[in-house]
């Protein structure tokens, strides 16, 4: 089928397709788009290597800028099949590609015992006799000799091979090993020259992991391949001990003894050759010696293994002199393998380190590690110079010589180890000395830099986290596939318990027990009578098998097996167990049925299949630990835990576990296959074990099958085979399969999906980042929209119960509302004609508590100077100068008494009071306000004899004038200040020398007063001029605001994204570095001031000398300081300490801010999109504000009396002078009863009482009505923050998962984040805004309370600190609940789940990277808010350069512009830009976060290695960049050879 999977089209040669493959398909494009590696387990059976096949070649056809495609295998038989289905493929594809397909050259590589078509030569036993015949004939000395001589035989096919040149091409197609030995006799040519020839030229190389990975092999074989070579590592589960042995070389006696025979002989030779031909030995001398220094020109034309050191460590520099000369080499190997010799003759183990061991190398052999560095390449040389070509007898001589050279090169990662015997059988000396490689990353890094893509797969990876950490590498994918089955046919058990019902187990303890062996026995047993045909054990160890099999034998268990089945069992011998194979296949295909008894780790668990009836059932007997106190296990486990910190038991169980998992899956090698498959030992249950085996197996692991007994698990097998057993069901195995219509449907969906998107291009849309999204808590959205339908009714209930007048005319200490028409008692008292409330004694303004209380009247206009009743001027004859009641209130029962007054309304009848009768007066008031306040109230007409009435004489209402003259007393009272209107109020401006005045008149006044006056005074008459100055100078500077403050504000918070894009870095590490050396100069500066530096010694003394001279202190100042020194040098190490703590993440902060930097400017749209929420929040206040308004004029009237204790009743300035005291004392009870009174009564007795004022309250319904109003503007505001945090989060994600390139965002990024918020995910921002709310809400009526309760708390200490704590712990609390929201709704933003999911999910992530968030909001933070004071200074710099233009400072030319100060302008320009940078930074800091999150998010999924990261944040985590496809400056021109 030819299908199009994520844009590329696929050509895969069968019908159908597996979900699974598809899958894996998608994966591995995905790591080839971004030129990364991979890692990707799908078990056995589900055609991983067609698809791997599939995709690459298909990818290669349609990127043709990829190199080749290296695919290694473990075996020649592997390799065999991979080339057979390649050529299965290329077939099927070719008839797509028509008449004139792309030619493909592919082609497998191995070694010439595998490839040779000499008679004589490929008829040699082993792979290193086929190489040595072939090199006797083929060496280049040979040759030229065989020229001179025809008797010398050489070979004819590499003869004709070298003589066809370049012209010795293979024509297209793909070749297996035996199409090359085929094509190879056809043509003549040598089969193995010429594949290595045409590896240059070929798309597809098989060939063995050695020639990847073994640097000796690799050098030759895999120099020339180019970088853009995609490497897959097929079979990979077990690459790290491959890369270990590629590096580790072992010595044993025997080796020794023949590496000594090998030096003689090579002696020998150089005496020959000294005797012979001298000259070879001098050009190689000269050679040597004249800085010939390329190892290749060392090593000569001809071919041999290479260096065993990877090509990066191999010195390039010329041969050290002592081993230049032959003879000196000799002796120092000689000198080198006596010292080995040595070595190995201890009786204890030794471990040590290259270093060490080294060392004593050194003082024994004389020479250094640089000169041991060059012993592979001297020994190569002198081989070649001597002309050897039977190189296989001299392969003791080059394991040391490999030796040597490692151990000259490695100091880290390597360890030598010497055991005298094998610990299992320390009665046997049996030496071994080993140079081990303990870090499998060494041979891999070489591979993982070089290549743009590497694969490593397996059908068990798991767990797949290790690997990267193991292998040094950062996948961009990683991904375990399951197998999809339409049967089940795999069955794993977990065996925890015999048939004596005890735990069966291999562990330590439990492994040799009788009954442990007995239950293990019963089980096989068992198993071989119910089930069919072929079944295989696999034992821990060898060792292990033979004792087991030895007990069975003893206990007659095999005896009752052999009625069932026959038995074979491997041996450590090839041939033996090759044979045993055969025979268990030939029993099992003829019925006879038999079981494989096999060990972990052994040749058959690593490559032969039990397929089909070959293996019904698998067992594996314990876990397959390694061999644990092996001291090569025990050193590579030291160097794990100490360089990637792994623990021991972890790296230890993941081992065991891919072992048994390797092991099991020997029995399904298909999906029409099935096997049971039996963990027999306790310790599988454990999650711990469970856990690391791979998705396949546990998924098909079921909960019941997991804690088995022997009985139990025969029921399970009957029933297990008898299922299968059943016909297969063909058409529901064609159910889960993927036909071409199928996967085409697929992609044109994901493209309808990116193309809705946004995405342009039809790319498929990105990773992470949710495309196919729903609507989400839609039942929060529907509370939210009914709860505004609640506020407008709210609002309906305020606009029908409140006035809005009362919003603008105030209502007077009688309840009448100014501006309007009031009825009192039936009575009309029209008041339109006075909208303006008035104080009408000044005297009552004095006190802040008294404002309440003051009394006030509706009058036309407020008085002004003109009517001014001065202080100075008592008495005050004229009746403007005079307020008085509504004539209706009149004090003194004079309403009625005044025949000219008609108005009930009327407030100036002060000229009309003479016209009342009175029956009385006070004589004494009329004299003490004559001599004691000097009022010369002649000019009344008044004198105090008048109210002598018994003498005759009636004084009238002029009494009532002279009562007048002192405020508080009444009935009229003095406009002692001018007054100006301000919505609808006058407010009093109290003239310069009030105070004086007042104090003139009164020194007997209190404290209290003078400092109430004096507050009062300066508030009304020191700011007024001021303030309407300031404000003229604002209006005239609104340039110098634009300019200075908006402009400059716009321009310099992108001036300071730019800035933080670039020099984020240096900026943060400057401040780091400020912050520690500030710390340790003020450390220092303190112990020196405390005289403790110079105590210190000689350094102290000299740090002392630098510092700045400090005069002495006394002794009390020496001890305060020293222990400010000891507080600052704690201070200092512990932000030193956290600086080191936190260098690592201080990076990943640093790449998020320049990340956002990019985000936001690849989307300048972003910066206006606050705009929105801005105008949102303003109309929402607004509303909130004008029915909260509207509200409060709502209520009926009501008295409100003075608290008793409130101790101040208003001043009455006529007492104040009078009685020549402070303050009358407050009565007792200053409520009267009005138990008995009417309504009317009450308001009557309230208006005219100094301590009651009437206000229209709120009943309950009214409240009720405020209190859902004020958690509606709450909420909604919660609402519009969510909304613009999900926007913000939603653009820039886009950025992020987009791997930072802008070519794969959407077109408008902005538009459609702000449309899948409004469609998906309102609902969810309704219940994080709620969640906040509620909180707020809380905190508003704790704040309430605590003003509520305030003298309750005075008075309980408890009761203070108990609403301190609890107001505290809301506020920590709201601000946690907002930290989580916000990250909620990035993640909704970015995932689009629902909020408790989201939330749920942010928790996590801020948990598990809560120091890599501290490190980001703290410098986030920091620079952020450097940055708006820095931009508010640089406009409040400029605002103030406007300000001092001619334009501003020049009155005569320009009076309209003049300004009396500059600083109310710049000040408001400064806060201008201020507010700018607020609203820029602001989307700035939710895109940090976001980028942030979405790290996290990206390194959670995919086990600590961010996938779509930009590349920034890859670089500050030093992992690679990915590369999106495409980008041609990242593609060198390709060389061309290889196609
Ligand atoms: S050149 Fe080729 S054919 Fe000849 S001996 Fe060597 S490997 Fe065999």
């Amino acid at each position: 089928m030819k299908f199009i999977l994520d844009g590329l089209t696929v050509y895969f040669p069968y019908e159908f397709i597996y979900p699974e493959q598809y899958r894996y398909m998608l994966e591995l494009k995905r790591a080839l788009d971004a030129h990364g590696h991979c890692l990707l387990e799908m078990p056995t059976g589900t055609g991983k290597t067609i698809t791997l096949l599939s995709l690459i070649t298909s990818y290669q056809l349609a990127h043709p800028e990829v190199g080749k495609l290296v695919y290694c295998t473990r075996t020649v038989p592997e390799m065999e099949k991979v080339l057979a289905e390649l050529q299965e493929l290329m077939e099927y594809r070719n008839k797509y590609l028509g008449p004139n397909p792309p030619p493909i050259m592919a082609l497998g590589l191995s070694s010439r015992k595998n490839l040779c078509i000499h008679p004589q030569v490929a008829e040699e036993g082993s792979r290193e006799s086929v190489d040595a015949g072939c090199r006797r004939l083929t060496a280049s000395w040979v040759r030229e000799a065989a020229l001179k001589s025809p008797d010398i035989d050489t070979c004819s096919f590499f003869d004709a091979h070298e003589k066809a040149g370049q012209e010795a091409l293979l024509p297209p197609g793909v070749y297996t090993l035996h199409d090359l030995r085929v094509f190879g006799r056809k043509q003549g040519w040598c089969p193995y020259f010429l594949a290595r020839h045409m590896m240059s030229f070929a798309n597809v190389v098989v060939y063995n992991y050695q020639y990847m990975i073994d640097p000796k092999v690799s050098q030759m074989v895999s120099r020339e391949l180019e970088k853009e070579c995609v490497v897959v590592f097929d079979e990979a589960h077990n690459i790290d001990n491959v890369c270990i042995e590629a590096l580790s070389v072992s010595l044993r006696q025997q080796t020794l003894n023949a590496a000594r025979r090998n030096i003689t002989k090579l002696e020998g030779e150089v005496r020959k050759a000294q005797a012979a031909n001298r000259a070879r030995l001098d050009e190689e001398y000269r050679r040597l010696v004249g800085n010939l220094v390329e190892a290749q020109q060392l090593r000569g034309g001809e071919e041999w293994l290479a260096n065993p050191a990877l090509p990066e460590d191999i010195v390039r520099e010329s041969m050290p002199g002592n081993i230049r000369r032959a003879e000196h080499f000799i002796g120092f190997l000689r000198r080198f393998v006596a010292h080995l010799y040595e070595r190995m003759r201890t009786p204890a183990v030794v471990a040590e380190g290259p270093a060490s061991f080294l060392g004593g190398v050194q003082a024994a052999v004389a020479v250094d590690a640089k000169t041991l560095r060059f012993c592979y390449d001297r020994l190569s040389s002198l081989m070649k110079t001597l002309e050897i070509t039977n190189t296989d007898d001299f392969g003791a001589i080059q394991m040391v010589a490999d030796f040597g050279t490692l151990l000259g090169t490695y100091s880290r990662g390597f360890a030598v180890i010497i055991e005298p015997y094998d610990e299992r059988l320390p009665h046997i000396p049996d030496p071994v000395l080993q140079l081990s490689c303990l870090d499998a990353s060494l041979a891999m890094r070489p591979v993982f830099s070089r290549f743009q893509s590497v694969v490593i797969t397996s059908g068990t990876l798991s767990p797949l986290n290790l690997y990267p950490r193991i292998l040094d590498f950062h996948p961009v994918s990683i991904a375990s596939l399951n197998m999809t089955l339409t049967r089940d046919c795999l069955c794993p058990v977990v065996l925890t318990r015999g048939t004596d019902q005890v735990s069966v187990s291999t562990r330590y303890e439990q492994r040799l027990d009788e009954g442990n062996l007995r239950n293990y026995g019963r089980l096989v047993v068992e198993l071989a009578t119910a089930v069919p045909d072929g079944l295989v054990v696999f034992f821990v160890s060898y060792s292990y098998m033979d004792y087991v099999i030895a007990r069975w034998h003893e206990d007659g268990i095999l005896a009752d097996l052999m009625e069932h089945k026959l038995i074979f069992i491997e041996t450590q011998d090839v041939m033996e167990t090759t044979l045993a194979l055969d025979n268990f296949r030939r029993a099992c295909d003829a019925g006879r049925g038999a079981v494989f008894f096999s060990v972990a780790r052994g040749k058959v668990a690593e490559g032969i299949d039990f397929d089909r009836h070959y293996g019904r059932a698998v067992v594996m007997i314990g876990v397959p630990y390694q061999y644990t106190l092996s001291r090569v296990l025990r050193a590579r486990l030291d160097y794990l835990r100490e360089t990637f910190q792994i623990k021991e038991s972890d790296y230890l169980a993941f081992d065991a576990i891919r072992q048994a998992a390797q092991c099991v899956g020997r029995v399904i090698r298909s999906k029409a296959d099935y096997g049971l498959m039996v963990f027999a030992d306790r310790r599988y249950q454990r999650h711990d074990k469970r856990d690391k085996l791979p998705k396949w197996i546990t998924s098909n692991l079921k909960e019941a099958h997991m804690n088995l007994s022997t009985d139990m698990l025969m029921v399970v097998t009957r029933e297990f085979m008898r299922s299968m057993a059943q016909p297969v069901d063909r058409a529901a195995a064609g159910k889960g399969l993927l036909s071409q219509e199928a996967v085409n449907a697929i992609w044109e969906q994901q493209r309808q999906q990116a193309k809705q998107a946004g995405l342009g291009g039809g790319s498929v849309a990105m990773e992470g980042m949710v495309e196919n999204r729903r609507c989400r808590d839609v039942l929060f959205l529907l509370l939210f929209v009914a709860y505004w339908v609640g506020m407008f009714i709210v609002c309906g209930i305020a606009f029908q119960s409140g006035d809005p007048n009362r919003l603008i005319y105030a209502i007077d200490s009688r309840g009448m509302l100014c501006g309007s028409v009031n009825t009192y008692e039936n009575t009309t008292i029209d008041l339109t004609d006075k909208p303006n409330l008035y104080y009408l004694n000044a005297l009552d303004l004095l006190k802040v508590s008294n404002l309440m209380y003051a009394k006030t009247i509706c009058v036309s206009s407020c008085p002004t100077v003109q009517e001014l009743c001065s202080i100075g001027q008592l008495p005050c004859t004229s009746n403007d100068q005079y307020m008085c009641p509504y004539y209706r209130f009149a004090e003194d029962n004079l309403y009625g008494k005044l025949s000219s007054v008609n108005s009930t309304a009327a407030v100036n009848y002060w000229d009309q009071l003479p016209t009342a009768q009175l029956d009385s007066c006070d004589g004494s008031f009329l004299q003490a306000a004559q001599s004691t306040a000097g009022l010369d109230l002649s000019a009344l007409g008044v004198n105090v004899s008048m109210c002598d009435v018994a003498a005759g004489s009636s004084i009238g209402g002029k009494y009532l004038q002279a009562q007048s003259q002192f405020p508080g007393k009444g009935p009229c009272y003095p406009v002692w200040a001018s007054t100006v209107p301000y919505f609808n109020r006058c407010f009093p401006k109290f003239p310069e020398n009030f105070t004086s005045s007042v104090y003139s008149m009164m020194d007997t006044t209190s404290g209290v007063l003078q400092s109430a006056t004096g507050t009062l005074k300066n508030a009304f008459s020191a700011t007024g001029p001021q303030f309407s100055q300031h404000v003229a100078d604002i209006s005239k500077g609104v340039l110098i605001i634009v300019i200075g403050g908006l402009a400059c504000g716009v321009l310099l918070s992108l001036f300071w994204m730019l800035v933080l894009r670039y020099f984020a870095g240096f900026m943060v590490w400057a401040t780091i570095a400020v912050v520690n050396a500030g710390l340790v100069g003020c450390t220092l500066f303190a112990y020196n001031t405390a005289g403790m530096l110079t105590q210190a010694g000689q350094w102290g003394a000299a740090i002392s000398a630098q510092l700045p001279p400090m005069s002495d202190p006394t002794g009390m100042t020496r001890e305060n300081w020293s222990y400010i020194a000891y507080a600052l040098t704690a201070v200092a190490a512990l932000v030193f300490l956290l600086t080191l703590v936190m260098l690592s993440r201080v990076k990943v902060a640093i790449a998020c801010i320049k990340v956002a930097s990019q985000a936001v400017s690849t989307m300048p749209s972003i910066m206006l999109f606050p705009l929105l929420p801005f105008i949102l929040e303003v109309g929402l206040i607004i509303y909130w504000v004008a029915v909260t308004a509207v509200l409060y004029s709502a209520g009926t009237p009501t008295d409100h009396w003075r608290p008793a204790t409130q101790d101040l009743q208003p001043l009455s300035l006529k007492e104040l002078m009078l009685t020549n005291s402070s303050q009358p004392a407050p009565p007792a009870t200053l409520k009267p009863d009005t138990t008995n009174m009417t309504r009317t009564e009450v308001m009557d007795l309230c208006a005219n009482s100094p301590d009651c004022y009437i206000s229209y309250d709120w009943d309950n319904r009214l409240m009720y009505a405020f209190i859902y109003h004020l958690f509606g503007l709450l909420w909604t505001n919660q609402f519009i923050v969510g909304f613009c945090s999900v926007v913000v989060a939603g653009a820039v994600a886009n950025y992020y998962w987009a791997r930072g390139d802008s070519r794969n965002q959407p077109t408008f990024p902005v538009l459609k984040a702000m449309r899948n918020t409004v469609i998906f995910h309102l609902g969810s921002i309704a219940l994080g805004a709620f969640i906040i709310a509620v909180i707020q809400f809380i905190r508003l009526v704790l704040e309430y309370v605590d003003k509520k309760t305030c003298n309750l708390q005075q008075q309980n200490k408890i009761a203070q600190w108990l609403m301190c704590i609890v107001k505290c712990l809301m506020w920590c609390l709201e601000k946690i609940v907002a930290f989580i929201n916000r990250n909620a709704f990035i993640l909704v933003a970015v995932k689009g789940g629902n909020y408790c999911s989201s939330a749920a999910r942010a928790v996590q992530l801020i948990v598990a990277n809560a120091l890599r968030l501290a490190a980001v909001n703290v410098v986030g933070d920091a620079l952020l808010f450097l940055g708006k004071l820095g931009v508010a200074a640089c406009c409040g710099v400029v605002a103030f350069a406007i300000s001092n233009l001619e334009y501003y400072n020049n009155q005569d030319k320009y009076p309209a512009t003049y300004l009396s100060s500059g600083i109310m302008p710049i000040a408001v320009a400064v806060l201008a830009g201020y507010i700018v940078a607020q609203i820029f930074f602001s989307v700035y800091e939710m895109a940090i976060d976001t980028v942030l999150l979405s790290f996290c998010e990206d390194c959670e999924s995919n086990n600590g290695h961010p996938k779509c990261a930009p590349p920034l944040l890859l670089e500050a985590l030093g992992e690679k960049a990915p590369v999106e496809a495409g980008q041609d400056a990242h593609h060198p021109q390709k060389p061309q050879r290889h196609r």
